[in-house]
């Protein structure tokens, strides 16, 4: 099928050969305008991936009107209870920030203060021997633990790893771009979604009290990512396309600039983190890891 999906994409081009017939006298080549029809293919085919980016496109302005333009920052949102990082060891921040510029996705209302952890070594490499291969990086199939007390209102076990091809795109296998996920609620409508899981690893079912520093399941490469890591985000509800992301502060967590992170990722790195009354904010380009 992904086959037959790749040839028609190709052959769609030859849709452009269909000006020839209103720039020459041969109006009958109008007619290889009909192979544009086989791009009907591909989003019949990739039907959940649009249906999907649809759902995040229109929740963007949703989620701002709902909070009248003003989303929760750091300055106005106070968080109402303290979490841990979703992960045993150290781990390197490689995308995810309070800042605007080093945000994992400031336009996206839901992931503006989401994170992506991963492993590195000293010399700025995630994985050893085979990089084709999840197996081979180093948090993959690492515990995955509750940030804060909570209960699982929501998850998905069933996706395969998506292909690793080295370059950083993602051949994603799953029709969700979180992969497997689980959603747990806290008091005071705080929501926690962690992402890319790996599948059949989980230890933990929907409706499950679980308590900070539980292990919930093991990290994998399940969903829109380009190589292993965690997806962490706090949210203000349930919805991953309608609620606003929360500016999160860990607490009791140690933290140090990574040396070798420019050796993995050229973009910036945030230049100090900041600590509010116990709650620590990281950024791209620190190793972070619970104190307790
Ligand atoms: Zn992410």
């Amino acid at each position: 099928m992904k086959q037959f999906v790749a040839i028609t994409g190709r052959l769609k081009w030859l849709g452009l050969l269909g000006l020839l017939g209103y720039l020459t006298p041969y109006a009958h080549l109008k007619l290889l305008s009909l192979f544009w029809l086989l791009c009907l293919v591909e989003i019949v085919c990739d039907w959940s991936a649009l249906g999907q980016a649809l759902r995040q496109l229109m929740g963007i302005p949703i989620t701002y009107l709902s909070y009248k333009g003003k989303l929760p920052s750091k300055t106005n949102y106070q968080l109402k209870n303290s979490y841990i990082l979703p992960f045993k060891g150290q781990w390197t921040v490689v995308n995810g920030s309070t800042e605007k510029e080093l945000s994992h996705s400031w336009e996206i209302p839901s992931q503006r203060y989401a994170y992506d952890f991963l492993i590195l070594d000293e010399a700025g490499k995630s994985y050893e021997e085979d990089q084709l291969s999840p197996h081979s990086y180093y948090c993959y199939g690492r515990d995955i633990i509750a940030p804060c007390d909570g209960m699982i209102i929501d998850m998905k076990d069933g996706y395969e790893d998506s292909l690793v091809d080295g370059k950083g795109s993602a051949d994603c296998r799953a029709k969700d771009i979180r992969g497997n996920y689980i959603l747990i609620q806290h008091p005071n409508r705080e929501y926690s979604l962690i992402a890319h899981i790996r599948k059949n690893s989980f230890t933990v079912k929907a409706g499950d009290e679980v308590k900070q520093g539980q292990v919930l399941a093991q990290s994998g490469n399940t969903g829109n990512t380009s190589e292993p890591h965690i997806h962490f985000q706090l949210q203000a509800g349930k919805s991953f396309y309608l609620a606003a992301g929360l500016p999160v502060g860990f607490t009791h967590i140690g933290f140090q600039k990574k040396n070798s992170y420019s050796l993995f990722d050229s973009r910036p790195t945030q230049i100090g983190v900041d600590s509010v009354e116990n709650r620590t904010y990281i950024g791209r380009g620190w190793e972070v890891e619970n104190l307790c």
